[in-house]
């Protein structure tokens, strides 16, 4: 067995006997896929800083030409396809729900988890896709696909539309935070993450901590390298389907193991 076997191996191991996995993901993942990152913008948008633009700071000083820029962006996304590693995420969440349940959350504003048939994708920095309204008057539209609802008025109130990204210096919803914590995760798997956004980098750390598995997969070590399980170094693409394909098998031999020693006690 060679060591990113072995490794490949021992991160399954360690996640097999969760009954609650939390799978977070960050840009890392989206960018498998070829999204461009926030920062890859500046090279098409010589001068845009993402954080100004991002910002209702931003929009409010120039709203058209933010708009324009989002709307860049959902052209972009559109046109590229998800990855081997998203597509086996999709597989993961289905299977087996009652050894193991599986909730996904992302920071990552694109579609591309949808895309790859995941199910209840917890987007906690909003979606790209999503027109809402600038003032709070709570309408939004999900999926503006032509851009329509971007050039229009809040057909409600009247005030701006704005993209459905949570900007910087914007708290996160706390519906969505909620759900993270009622969900209990006994085991984190963390993709393409940089775990440094907070406050949901606090979350593999606190878990690490508290004794439970985290396994990290990223091209490259984070601040949460030396406090996981197992990190794997790779690209999310190359290493997810493996991971759950090893996943699923050691799941379905602990489910055996159990069934067994219940036979054995029966007899
Ligand atoms: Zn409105």
């Amino acid at each position: 067995m060679n060591q990113v076997t072995a490794e490949l191996n021992r991160a399954a191991v360690a996640l097999a006997g969760c009954r609650r996995l939390l799978v977070l993901t960050g840009a890392g993942m989206s960018a498998d896929a070829g999204v461009p990152t926030f920062r890859g913008h500046q090279g098409l948008w010589g001068d845009v800083d993402p954080e100004i633009y991002a910002s209702l700071d931003g929009f409010l000083a120039e709203p058209d030409k933010v708009w324009e820029w989002y709307r860049q962006r959902r052209f972009e996304i559109a046109s590229v396809e998800p990855h081997p590693g998203q597509r086996s995420l999709a597989l993961l969440q289905r299977f087996s729900p009652e050894a193991m349940q599986v909730l996904v959350a992302t920071t990552n504003e694109d579609d591309l988890l949808e895309r790859a048939g995941l199910e209840s994708v917890i987007q906690l920095h909003g979606s790209l896709f999503t027109t809402r309204c600038l003032d709070s008057c709570g309408w939004e539209v999900s999926d503006d696909a032509d851009n329509a609802w971007s050039l229009r008025d809040c057909p409600r109130c009247g005030a701006r539309t704005r993209p459905g990204s949570i900007w910087f210096g914007e708290k996160l919803d706390p519906e969505l935070t909620q759900a993270l914590e009622d969900f209990a995760a006994d085991g984190c798997l963390v993709v393409g993450s940089s775990s440094v956004v907070q406050p949901i980098a606090a979350i593999p750390p606190e878990m690490a901590l508290a004794g439970l598995p985290v396994v990290e997969v990223n091209i490259a070590r984070t601040p949460l390298s030396d406090s996981v399980t197992v990190h794997l170094q790779g690209s999310a693409a190359s290493i997810l389907p493996h991971l759950v394909d090893q996943l699923t098998s050691a799941v379905i031999r602990a489910q055996q193991h159990t069934l067994n020693s219940s036979v054995e006690q029966a007899s």
